[in-house]
């Protein structure tokens, strides 16, 4: 099973059409988000490949409670025993397996498209127990360090997650990277969608994971930056 380093510690789980991502710390592993139903094979295959056991995952955090992220994670915990995490916000879609808060399609045609196609809200999965609700700005002593940052708008219990020591960025669904940075198929809200968006251009970090698109490696926030603070300047002038 094919397991892509991004950056040291960091490697990327491909799993159809979302990613999920594993970081190895001196306290074992820990995956960011479980992908669609059906995936967790692939959660296996890269955890050996990278010459380790299931049992040593020893945690699972996910940005959101969408299908997509947390199809294969009963599954993970039954095999791994992984502690999981999630913003309280977002637990009782996780606990209840669906259905899913609604979401309208992001501006544009493509986006309506797409949140037809790829989102269905009364979508039922299997239950995961979630067992540590995160906050906004906390900082998990996981893998040497994981801030915590609420991210709503794409879905209202969305984090992103900040990996310290490797200032790698895991910004779920609140951009795409498909074709260059972009939006989600859709938003919950999409005010929120954008100052989430803004958020992360403030911050500072080399590399990016995303739940949908290839990482980037170096010089991410760079990208972000020009992406939304140019945006914000169209707005303006069409306001
Ligand atoms: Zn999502
Ligand atoms: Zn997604």
């Amino acid at each position: 099973m094919a397991v892509k380093r991004v950056i040291d510690g960091v490697h990327v789980v491909p799993m159809g059409l979302a990613n999920a991502f594993l970081i190895e710390g001196d306290d074992g592993l820990t995956l960011i988000d479980a992908g669609y139903p059906g995936k967790e094979a692939a959660v296996f295959g890269a955890i050996r490949g990278l010459g380790r056991l299931p049992d040593q995952l020893k945690h699972l955090i996910f940005t959101h409670g969408h299908p997509d992220h947390i199809g294969s994670a009963a599954a993970i915990v039954r095999e791994t025993g992984a502690r999981t995490y999630m913003h309280s916000l977002d637990i009782p879609m996780a606990e209840s397996g669906g259905p899913f808060r609604p979401m309208r399609g992001a501006p544009g045609l493509l986006g309506a498209v797409m949140c037809k196609l790829f989102f269905h809200p009364d979508e039922r999965l299997e239950p995961v127990a979630i067992d540590q609700p995160l906050t906004d700005r906390e900082i998990l002593p996981i893998a040497g360090g994981i801030e915590v940052i609420h991210v709503p708008g794409h879905c209202a219990g969305q984090v992103a997650l900040l990996w310290l020591p490797g200032r790698m960025l895991f910004a779920g669904d609140v951009c795409t990277n498909v074709m260059g940075l972009g939006d989600p198929v859709g938003f919950e809200n999409l005010n929120d969608g954008r100052a989430s968006q803004r958020r992360l251009a403030s911050l500072s970090f080399d590399a990016a994971g995303f739940g949908h698109g290839p990482p980037i490696a170096h010089d991410a926030s760079t990208r972000f930056r020009d992406k939304w603070s140019a945006e914000e300047a169209r707005n303006k002038r069409a306001a």
